[in-house]
């Protein structure tokens, strides 16, 4: 225990990450093939480009290159105005070209930034465009052990974030990850989706003595990983396997490793005698990429509401708490569907509604904003007619100048006296909280 407190004490990790986003644009990235190859026949979305035949030309899908740089934007990204495509040489059965289309020197994303919650700021180095690989899938086919390969998911357009190694512990990456996923999700870009391989990373870890400012001379890359669960586990375990390297006066050595759930560790690939040499050079079948300042700002111009800004507009406007304004801005739709329901049911507290949201007493895929509201009247004691109740509000603030005067001019009591006067008019009771608060949006919204 002692021991372990020291250690923890003497170190501090350091993390960087790669993660891999694939966008869900309907056709490849170079060529007309489908992009949607989850669950497919093998082999079925493919033609001589994203097969790899020689002679074939690829020609850039223009729906990708725009949804990198809305990325890129989010993320707080500059947009250079000159950007080109490289090949990365390598072999590997994956990719039958003998190289991937990616971006080396010019990426059309650079310098982003991404805050944290425990108010850190996450550099992000680069975004760029490339294409993905084919499956290899292991099999034992006839009791032989084979390699199978389906290329339907070669040359789908795939957007690589990478950060600078800003991290310090798995927590930090997880929190990173999330935001990254959801923005991508709010864009509707990609589905992000990490069990369904939309969304991979590569952590690069290493450990920097405390007194020591400079980066390690080291770091380990952990390969495809591909649930937050792993992240976790993988981050967690790699720091310990560090620590104990050093405590034994060695340093650790760098190389790729990949996670091995069966054992709960990280199992070496390659170490740095087989580094690669990638030999990037530029593509010589894609012109370079020239943007005009016009063209990024209406790039610019597309940029939705992204999930911190609405987080923020919710808590605002709704004064609604941290907790209510996160999980209605968790996922787009569901802010979509809570403002929808807040402009329509005007005699509803906005809390009321949000309740119901959150706590899922209605299934907002299925149901209307109509049904929620409706639900939400049925509950409550007596039923409101929202039409009835508004003109009978709009009479009662005609009829009585002199009170919404007085209300106007600070004297809130008075809302008491209107209120009574519209439920005489209504002959109804309604619940008085329910009344009051669509009253005084009447009056807010009154001129005068
Ligand atoms: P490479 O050239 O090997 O790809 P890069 O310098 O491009 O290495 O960095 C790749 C990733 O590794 C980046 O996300 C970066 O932040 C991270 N990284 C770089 N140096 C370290 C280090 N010492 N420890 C942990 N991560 C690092
Ligand atoms: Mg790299
Ligand atoms: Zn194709």
């Amino acid at each position: 225990m002692e021991k372990k407190k020291t250690i923890a004490m003497r170190y501090t990790p350091v993390i960087g990450l790669e993660v891999h986003v694939e966008l869900k644009t309907r056709s490849k990235m170079f060529c007309a093939c489908s992009a949607d190859y989850f669950g497919r026949e093998p082999n079925t979305h493919t033609c001589p480009v994203c097969l790899g035949l020689p002679g074939a030309l690829p020609v850039p899908n223009k729906k990708a290159i725009d949804w990198c740089i809305l990325i890129g934007l989010a993320l707080n990204c500059d947009i250079p105005l000159f950007s080109k495509f490289d090949r990365k040489n390598y072999f590997y059965p994956d990719l039958s070209k003998g190289y991937q289309i990616s971006q080396y020197d010019e990426p059309f994303c650079k310098n982003g930034h991404v805050k944290i919650s425990n108010g850190k700021r996450i550099n992000i180095r680069r975004v760029h465009m490339e294409e993905d690989t084919g499956k290899l899938i292991h099999e034992a086919v006839d009791d032989q052990k084979v390699s199978l390969i389906d290329f339907n998911r070669s040359g789908v357009p795939l957007v690589e974030i990478v950060t600078e190694p800003d991290f310090e512990s798995a927590e930090e990456v997880i929190e990173y990850l999330k935001t990254v996923q959801q923005i991508v999700r709010y864009l509707e870009v990609s589905n992000a989706d990490m069990e369904k391989g939309n969304m991979r990373l590569e952590p690069n870890i290493s450990l920097r003595k405390i007194k020591n400012s400079d980066l390690p001379k080291y770091k380990v890359e952990v390969k495809n990983i591909n649930s937050f669960k792993f992240v976790e586990k993988t981050i967690n375990f790699e720091i310990e396997r560090q620590k104990k390297i050093f405590e034994g006066g060695k340093t650790p050595v760098q190389e790729t490793r990949g996670w091995g759930e069966a054992k709960g560790e990280t199992i070496s690939q390659r170490s740095k005698e087989e580094a690669h040499d990638y030999r990037y050079f530029p593509e010589p079948d894609i012109p370079p990429i020239h943007w005009t300042e016009s063209q990024v700002s209406h790039l610019k111009s597309q940029m939705i509401e992204l999930p911190q800004t609405k987080f923020d507009r919710l808590r605002r406007v709704y004064g609604l708490s941290d907790y209510d304004a996160e999980i209605l801005t968790k996922e787009k739709k569901t802010a979509i569907y809570f403002e929808e329901a807040v402009r329509l049911a005007k005699a509803i507290p906005t809390k009321t509604i949000a309740n119901w949201i959150i706590n899922k007493r209605i299934d907002i895929q299925n149901e209307s904003v109509g049904r929620l509201i409706k639900q939400i009247s049925m509950s409550h004691s007596s039923s409101i007619d929202e039409s009835k109740l508004q003109s009978a509000i709009k009479d009662v603030i005609k009829d009585n100048e002199k009170a919404v005067n007085d209300y106007k001019n600070g004297k809130t009591s008075v809302i008491m006296f209107l209120i009574g006067n519209v439920m005489r008019k209504l002959k109804t009771k309604i619940n008085p909280s329910i009344m009051k608060i669509a009253l005084e949006k009447a009056l807010r919204n009154s001129n005068g």
